[in-house]
């Protein structure tokens, strides 16, 4: 079944809660719906699109002068199992951390330190969502999806993705042309926990026992004391993605500030911690109207009450001019904007 309305308020549907319209708005429940859904109103083929997940990492900056597409695809099942694995296909309307906590409490190890994270299953692959040491791309082992000029069904083998960090081949090449219905993702059977991120052995000590279980809560209790519920004041977690820079462009940087945090990332590049260099340059805190930095976390830019997109992007835009003229460092945006061109 699907259900198209008109003039649609996205205000509920993102997690900056702006107050954005959509032209058009359409959910569905199953693949074929969809695909069936443009024999129905052809004319509707030539609209702008977008793909909607549960919003939790864009900003609309204007309205949306199209078509946006919330697959609504429920389920989680098992299409594989052996002794040492387990294949899990989840529809692409499941909520992200429902599926962990599946994952969870049935001992399917692997995804544990991904808890918490907002957002559907359909922009995991998307996004290549990562926290704590673990990024999703270790977990996918095939997408599944329609590719939106010819509405065939396409399945696209884990490996085949191009992740990256906070990107893939539907961020890339596919963008706006491939809608993910569901994602089969490989879980092991076998625990092999990754607890080195600073702080966490000691947090999970405080629920008991080196399992599973404790490492979810040790990371939702670590994620609830740093990041704002979106629930309560409207944000997109980290607005920028951490920058990576060439080694050789951060010895002056290391030179002059002793404590900017600096890690490993490919042969000859590092990534600099966005939120230092925001906090550093003096933004943690400030406000722009209805927009701020959060106080706790300065990567987390917030909507105090009713900001509008607008508002939110000229935060963001003197941020990054201000970086760049402190550290000679260029900020990119994690967070996708939507406004009209
Ligand atoms: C408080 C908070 C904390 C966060 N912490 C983290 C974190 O630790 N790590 C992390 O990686 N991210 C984090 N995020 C960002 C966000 O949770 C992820 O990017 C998440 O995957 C977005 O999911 P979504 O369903 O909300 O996607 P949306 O925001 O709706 O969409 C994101 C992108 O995916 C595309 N998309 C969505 N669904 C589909 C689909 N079915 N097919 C094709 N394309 C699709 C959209 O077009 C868009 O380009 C955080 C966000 C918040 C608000």
């Amino acid at each position: 079944m699907h259900i198209l309305q008109k003039n649609y308020s996205l205000k509920s549907l993102n997690t900056f809660g702006i107050d954005a319209k959509a032209k058009y708005y359409l959910t569905f429940d199953a693949p074929q719906d969809f695909a069936q859904f443009f024999d129905q109103y052809p004319s509707l083929k030539l609209e702008k699109k977008l793909f909607l997940g549960a919003g939790s990492n864009l900003l609309f900056v204007t309205d949306f002068d199209g078509l946006i597409i919330h697959p609504k695809i429920e389920g989680i099942k098992c299409v594989h199992e052996d002794g040492n694995s387990i294949d899990l296909e989840v529809g692409a309307g499941v909520n992200w951390d429902f599926f962990v906590n599946y994952c969870v409490e049935n001992e399917y190890y692997g995804i544990e330190n991904l808890s918490l994270i907002p957002g559907n299953i359909g922009a995991v692959p998307v996004q290549n969502i990562g926290a704590y040491g673990v990024e999703a791309s270790s977990l996918v082992y095939q997408v599944n999806g329609i590719t939106l000029d010819t509405l065939q069904s396409k399945s696209i083998n884990g490996k085949d993705c191009e992740f990256d960090y906070r990107t893939s081949l539907f961020k890339e090449k596919l963008k706006d042309n491939f809608l993910v219905t569901s994602v089969i993702f490989r879980l092991s059977k076998q625990p092999n926990f990754k607890i080195q991120y600073e702080g966490l052995v000691d947090k999970i000590a405080q629920f008991g026992p080196l399992n599973i279980q404790n490492i979810r809560k040790a990371i939702i209790a670590i994620r609830q004391a740093k990041l704002p519920d979106p629930a309560v004041l409207g944000n997109a977690g980290s607005f920028f993605k951490n920058p990576i820079v060439s080694e050789n462009q951060s010895i002056p940087l290391r030179q002059q500030y002793s404590d900017i945090p600096v890690y490993p990332f490919k042969p000859g590049l590092v990534k600099v911690a966005a939120g230092w260099l925001i906090e550093k340059a003096g933004w943690k805190g400030s406000s722009l109207g209805n927009a701020a930095v959060h106080d706790r976390q300065a990567l987390v830019l917030i909507n105090k009450g009713e900001a509008s997109g607008e508002e939110i992007f000229q935060l963001s835009q003197a941020i990054a001019t201000d970086v760049k003229s402190k550290f000679d460092i260029t900020l990119e945006r994690e967070v996708q904007l939507i406004k009209a061109d």
